[in-house]
Order: C-alpha cells, then sequence, then structure tokens
C-alpha cells in the first residue's frame, strides 16, 4: 500500500507529538522553521507594541477626527496581524514569552512613541515610520517564504497588504498637514473601524 501511497510516512514517526511535519517540510524546502518562528516573534511584537502605541498616539490626536479614525483603524488592523499570525510560531514550535517586557523588547521596529512637541504633523510622522518598518518586515518574511512555506507566506502578504494601505494613508494625511499637498491614498474609510480586509481571522459566530 504504502508504495503508491508516499506521502503516507515521511521523517516524522507515526503519533509522534514532539515533532511537526508542519515544521519539517519547510525545512525540507530550505527554511530553518526555528530562526522563522523566531523573525515571525519579533515581528508579532511589533505589531503587538504598535497596538499600544497607536492608543496614545490616537488620543493626542484630539480635534482631528479625520486623522483619529484612520488612525485606528490602523492600530486595530496590526492588533490583526498579531493575532493572524501568532499561531503560526506555535504550529512551527514557538511560544510567547512569558513575561510582556521580554516580547515588547523583541519587537523588530522601534517604540512608537508620543513625540516631545505632539503636533498632528510630529504623530503623523511617527505612524508613517512606524508602517514603514513594518512594510519592510514583512517583505523579508515574504522572502524568506516565498517558496518554502506558503502557509506562512500566505499570512506575510495579507499583511503587507495591510500595512502598505497604512503607509499610503499617512503618507496622504502628512502631506496635507505638514507641506499643505494634496497626495491621495485613493481609499475610502474601511466598513468597520479596523475592518482588516486581508488579515483578519476568520469570524466565527459572525451572524450578524
Ligand atoms: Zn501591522
Ligand atoms: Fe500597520
Amino acid at each position: 500500500m504504502s508504495d503508491d501511497k508516499p506521502h503516507m510516512s515521511g521523517t516524522v514517526p507515526p503519533g509522534d507529538t514532539s515533532q511537526r511535519v508542519g515544521a519539517e517540510v519547510v525545512r525540507e524546502r530550505g527554511v530553518d522553521p526555528e530562526e522563522l518562528r523566531e523573525k515571525l516573534l519579533d515581528a508579532i511584537a511589533a505589531e503587538f507594541t504598535t497596538y499600544y502605541y497607536y492608543t496614545n498616539l490616537r488620543t493626542h490626536l484630539a480635534g482631528e477626527e479625520d486623522y483619529k479614525e484612520i488612525t485606528e483603524d490602523a492600530r486595530l488592523e496590526d492588533r490583526a496581524h498579531f493575532e493572524l499570525v501568532l499561531p503560526r510560531v506555535y504550529e512551527l514550535g514557538g511560544k510567547l514569552p512569558n513575561d510582556i517586557r521580554d516580547f515588547a523588547d523583541r519587537a523588530s521596529c522601534a517604540d512608537a512613541y508620543l513625540p516631545d512637541d505632539p503636533s498632528a504633523e510630529n504623530i503623523l510622522e511617527v505612524l508613517l515610520e512606524a508602517e514603514r518598518c513594518a512594510i519592510r518586515t514583512w517583505s523579508e518574511i515574504c522572502d524568506m517564504t516565498r517558496d518554502a512555506d506558503p502557509r506562512t507566506y500566505d499570512m506575510a502578504q495579507r499583511v503587507l497588504n495591510e500595512e502598505m494601505d497604512h503607509e499610503a494613508w499617512f503618507i496622504e494625511l502628512l502631506s496635507k498637514e505638514r507641506d499643505g499637498e494634496v497626495n491621495p491614498a485613493g481609499h475610502f474609510v474601511r466598513g468597520e473601524p479596523g475592518e482588516a480586509p486581508y488579515s483578519t481571522n476568520n469570524r466565527f459566530n459572525d451572524s450578524a
């Protein structure tokens, strides 16, 4: 029987729960699953800390309701990115650090601190550079996984789609705020705050 069912066996013995075929197939295709999952942890740590910092940045855009709303979309979508990719870390044999401080410290992008002068212009610049770091991060993960790990690649390219949206939003807003220039992103508001059209996890019990 095994002759005509070649995928019924491989490097992981039957019933062995200490290893994962889902990780070994990635290794067989040339990517080290341990290295990849550590990179994913750094990347989702940045998504999680960005979610936190954007909360603070958004609250300081008082009176700029359009800026606030777009920051809120980016904030919630970054949380969705954390949640989308987290299961992949476990699938590749990794785990979340027990201490959130360790998690925050390993983020692959800098802390998006509120600027000393929290003008709308300065806040928008912090937001823009955070998005650019995310684009670079997820592009690197796409490059690592394109041929070796279709599952991680699928997640990374979904996140990347939204990070590119986010950069375009903040270019539009910063151009207007700082330079008085119209520099369209071509986007209109998400249907719901933080809709995450590419990256959201499947919603269960969504009968509405
Ligand atoms: Zn993100
Ligand atoms: Fe983002």
